[in-house]
């Protein structure tokens, strides 16, 4: 490019600095390292002078100290972590942080001429450690999908994972009073596979509450237990969700026999859109809510046609390659859940999936111990079970006394009524809907979430909506307020639900006022509170009356606190106990209850994602060493695209410490500086500082420019020339201020 007239840059650099959004989206990720390692200019000393260059690698293979290092062209990993225990939990919560994505581009964004042909280096120096994100159970295998991850710099560990033969046999899944369905026609892959061993790999939801997954091998069958998706935590800026990695299933695709869900939660759903194409839509199997809301997903994303979708109900049964699935019912804060035995060469493994024990259920049958029991009869040997209540003494409240304490609100309100909820849990959303009918409230509804949800629910028949009872929100102030109940969304803070909006006065038919009363009949999941109590506030400042679980008994959670979970493992009697569906210190948890109800501390495996356990035919469950790919898929956006780790590492970075950008003006022939960098900077350090800093970037700038050259005087990588200034000027900085922002330098040939 050319920058005709050098007078003109401030002007100039302000447009520039406008497109620095855009720029972030164009630019190649390139090594720390430079082809040539520029020598140590000789007044510096000598330790100062390539600490980059010199820097170790997390990366053996190419930063070996026998062997100098070489320009890639590609972003170096992140240090590699310890192997200190995994002790974050991603909860669900709201999607408070999403706001810049939605922001409209800038004036000017569109098109950049005067930059079109600068050079520039994008990201974090790699003299900084910062690994804000998982990155456990690397593997090495290379199979696409990892591939794009690797471009994540995520991949630190290398896999252990033998490769499996694999011996193509029936690519069919066999069905008992089920028509056959046929598998994806793929072509095998030479893998090689453990004869008589059952295979139990956990590929999500063994390290936090969220994105569960889990498949079952057996030689050369795959079956898959749930597909689900987290949200993401607060550092996570920018993504929209976390899914469970599905490297090692798409690397054996044809393999998998189906997958089957134990119920509508997004935790257990919410991952099919996103991961079944990449597994060439194998059969998923659900209980008919579950597939309701499982189609809506599809058919959101346009792959309803392309999925195969099998309804079962819990006394069916079906043949999947080596394996024999079967369900049993299990109560939970959605109908439909049920809980999956596979019975195997191996023998018997059960799957609670999410459960508690609640014999006056709403909106579902109650817990039926006898069939529970004659599960367990027929000998268990692993039972893999909901750890998410682990920590918590007794059971969990019945539903029926949750329905009597709401009713008693409703009743004793004479004002208008908002309740939210979890907009899964139909059964109390019937309660509610009961109360209105009885107490002559009409309903409203306003949500997304709870509208489309209810639309499933009565439709396939899990809900009872006498007609003239839910009427149109915009007809709202046509009613007394003490004939007004509105059912919402919004239990958790999320910013964008209905609830966050009538709290800010944004949500255009409810306003609150003084004698509305507000009920939540939910409890805060960790990590959200912040965003609830602000919602709280708002409510309670526009003069709404609160009402939460704390002050009354208005809701109860779907686990099984921990005499359920004893119950549990008393009526299925394993001989060995995965706990799962929980962070390490709630499986943890499990175990102590585990050893309490007869089951060996030997028996107990603590698994974590990505952990292959494997049942020999001897009956013996062992945790072997073997640990497949593992790493948090994050995607956001419109078109869903999987998030890399390093940009949201330099988010991070900006946020906490804001962006430098430094202009190096040079001559495109002789490569030389025409004159002192350029320095601009936003939410880096306060203006009274500014000048100073300015300028030392600048020196430091111009010094490692000139420094470079010399060292490499006949051909200079620009990419390498980068990375040395934005490390050389990142360490001046740290020197300084103790501040690493984001330094972003870029080259303008002229
Ligand atoms: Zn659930
Ligand atoms: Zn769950």
């Amino acid at each position: 490019m050319t920058v005709s007239n050098p007078g003109d840059r401030d002007d100039e650099l302000i447009e520039k600095l406008e497109h620095i959004d855009k720029w972030l989206n164009s630019i190649s990720h390139v090594s720390e390292l430079p082809q040539t390692k520029p020598k140590p200019a000789s007044a510096q000393p000598p330790q100062k002078q390539q600490p980059i260059l010199q820097k170790p690698s997390p990366s053996p293979q190419r930063f070996s100290s026998q062997k100098p290092p070489q320009y890639t062209g590609q972003r170096p990993a992140p240090q590699k972590p310890t192997n200190q225990p995994h002790q974050r939990s991603f909860p669900q919560r709201s999607n408070r942080h999403r706001g810049n994505r939605s922001n409209p581009p800038r004036p000017g964004l569109q098109s950049c001429p005067a930059i079109q042909n600068s050079t520039q280096f994008h990201g974090r120096p790699q003299s900084k450690p910062v690994v804000p994100f998982k990155q456990k159970h690397q593997s090495a295998q290379t199979g696409p999908y990892l591939q794009k991850q690797s471009n994540n710099s995520m991949n630190f560990r290398k896999n252990n994972q033998k490769n499996r033969r694999f011996s193509h046999r029936n690519n069919v899944v066999q069905t008992y009073g089920k028509p056959v369905q046929p598998a994806p026609s793929q072509k095998p892959k030479p893998f090689t596979f453990t004869k008589d061993v059952l295979r139990i790999i956990p590929l999500g939801g063994f390290e936090e509450i969220g994105k569960n997954m889990m498949a079952f091998e057996y030689e050369h069958d795959i079956v898959i237990v749930d597909m689900g998706l987290q949200f993401p935590t607060e550092d996570m800026l920018g993504v929209d969700y976390v899914l469970p990695d599905a490297t090692y299933l798409i690397e054996r695709k044809h393999l998998i026999r189906g997958v089957f869900l134990t119920h509508g939660h997004l935790d257990h759903i919410g991952g099919i859109p996103y991961i079944l194409p990449k597994l060439g839509f194998p059969p998923v199997y659900g209980t008919p809510l579950t597939l309701g809301l499982v189609k809506k997903h599809l058919t959101e994303f346009g792959f309803l046609k392309q999925s195969k979708l099998i309804t079962f109900k819990p006394e069916d049964h079906f043949r999947a390659g080596a394996f024999d699935v079967s369900f049993f019912p299990v109560t939970h804060s959605i109908p439909d859940s049920v809980g999956i035995v596979l019975d195997t060469p191996c023998g018997r493994v059960v799957h609670t999936g999410d459960f508690k024990f609640d014999f006056t259920p709403s909106g579902q049958p109650p817990s039926n111990l006898q069939t529970l029991s004659k599960v367990g009869d027929k000998g268990v040997v692993a039972l893999i079970s909901d750890s998410t209540n682990a920590l918590e003494p007794g059971f969990t409240t019945t539903e029926k006394v949750i329905a009597e304490n709401l009713e008693k609100i409703i009743e004793e309100t004479t004002g208008r009524l908002i309740i939210t909820s979890f907009s899964s849990l139909i059964g109390r959303l019937q309660n509610i809907i009961d109360s209105a009918l009885k107490l002559n409230r009409k309903i409203f509804l306003t949500g997304r979430s709870i509208e489309n949800n209810i639309a499933i629910a009565k439709q396939l028949g899990y809900i009872k909506l006498p007609d003239g009872l839910v009427q149109d929100i915009r007809k709202l102030n046509k009613y007394d307020d003490a004939h007004v109940l509105i059912l919402t969304t919004g239990s958790q803070g999320e910013d964008m639900s209905a609830l966050a909006r009538m709290a800010s006065n944004r949500h255009v038919q409810v306003k609150i006022k003084k004698g509305d009363t507000v009920v939540l009949s939910a409890s805060p999941i960790i990590g959200n509170e912040t965003a609830i109590f602000k919602v709280i506030n708002g409510l309670c400042r526009l003069g709404a009356k609160i009402i939460t679980n704390k002050d009354l008994g208005i809701h109860t959670s779907g686990h099984g606190k921990q005499e359920d979970l004893k119950l549990m493992i008393r009526l299925m009697k394993p001989r060995y106990l995965i706990p799962e569906h929980g962070d390490f210190y709630m499986r943890t948890a499990h175990k102590e209850l585990g050893k309490q109800s007869s089951i060996p501390e030997s028996n107990i495996l603590i698994l974590d994602n990505g952990v292959v356990a494997e049942i020999r035919k001897t009956g013996e469950v062992v945790k072997t060493k073997e640990k497949v790919p593992a790493n948090y898929v994050m995607v956001e956006g419109p078109d869903r695209s999987e998030v890399a780790s390093h940009i949201l590492m330099d988010r991070q970075l900006m946020a906490e410490n804001g962006a430098v950008v430094v202009l190096f003006y040079v001559q495109a022939k002789t490569f030389r500086l025409r004159a002192k960098p350029l320095v601009e900077s936003r939410g880096f350090v306060f203006f009274d500082l500014k000048n100073k800093v300015t300028d030392e970037i600048k020196k430091t700038g111009e010094r490692a420019f000139v420094q470079f050259l010399k060292a490499n005087p006949h051909k200079v990588n620009k990419d390498a020339l980068l990375v040395y200034l934005a490390q050389t000027i990142d360490r001046a900085l740290v020197r300084m201020l103790n501040k690493k922002p984001l330094v972003l330098p870029i080259l303008i040939e002229v």
